[in-house]
């Protein structure tokens, strides 16, 4: 168990004690914007990494497709952004209307589900808490895929008694889970260097070309503005790109 005094922020255990990460996320494309190039290198790593959607981002993009043919258009991007990175295994959650996510316990026992399923030492989550300096950051299905998956993870995964038909019906027993990194959250700790990810995190994005297709060439531009502001942020050095994180040690 990692050491720490109370008050200091956790930092992460090394990679070579995790073997399963889970990623948690309201939409299509968020994990892809705030941590392609920290997942891409825990594949490298050797992780297996499972990204789990709860919404399929039906309200997003910029032109007039037809709402109908989102769900599946999403879907299909978010396979090809993760695949970029080397991530097989993505899912979606049935049931949740994009702009409507609520932390319902429905959603919960889903989540806890799939934590039980999945076995994940590190589960990357979106903040419950609002952060108002980036307030796009910390749209409401955001913070409500964040809180209930921080309820997910504590304490329902690893409570026999919380859904005990998950046990009796599906065999899925209690899992506890170690370590928790949260993306846009209003206090950051922890930095990953991308800069050798970098080109992965661009193409993941640009394969939700519902999405992103509009910026073109500004894509990448826009994404290493942002990844060297990180970097400078937290004295990563000249010409280096960044992601941040605020991290939970669960032990
Ligand atoms: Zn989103």
């Amino acid at each position: 168990m990692t050491q720490r005094t109370f008050g200091q922020p956790a930092t992460p255990r090394p990679d070579k004690e995790i073997q399963r990460v889970l990623v948690v996320v309201a939409h299509p494309d968020d994990s892809d914007f705030g941590a392609a190039g920290t997942i891409a290198g825990w594949v490298d790593a050797g992780l297996s990494v499972t990204i789990l959607l709860c919404t399929h981002g039906e309200q997003g993009g910029f032109d007039d497709t037809n709402r109908e043919q989102m769900p599946a258009i999403r879907e299909r991007e978010q396979v090809a952004a993760s695949a970029a990175l080397g991530v097989k295994d993505v899912r979606f959650l049935p049931g949740h209307r994009d702009g409507w996510l609520e932390p319902s316990w429905e959603l919960q026992r889903q989540i806890v589900e799939v934590i039980r399923d999945v076995q994940p030492q590190r589960v990357l989550i979106q903040s419950p808490e609002r952060w108002y300096d980036r307030i796009q950051a910390s749209h409401p299905d955001h913070l409500a895929a964040g809180e209930a998956a921080v309820r997910a993870i504590y304490p329902a995964a690893e409570n026999r008694y919380a859904w005990p038909e998950l046990i009796e019906r599906q065999r899925l027993e209690p899992w506890h889970v170690n370590e928790v990194w949260i993306m846009a959250h209003p206090e950051m700790t922890h930095v990953v260097d991308i800069t050798d990810t970098f080109g992965r995190k661009v193409a993941a994005l640009q394969a939700h070309a519902s999405q992103t297709g509009h910026m073109s060439d500004q894509l990448e531009d826009f994404l290493s503005g942002w990844g060297s502001g990180v970097a400078d942020m937290f004295g990563l050095g000249q010409g280096r790109l960044g992601e941040c994180f605020h991290i939970m040690d669960l032990g």
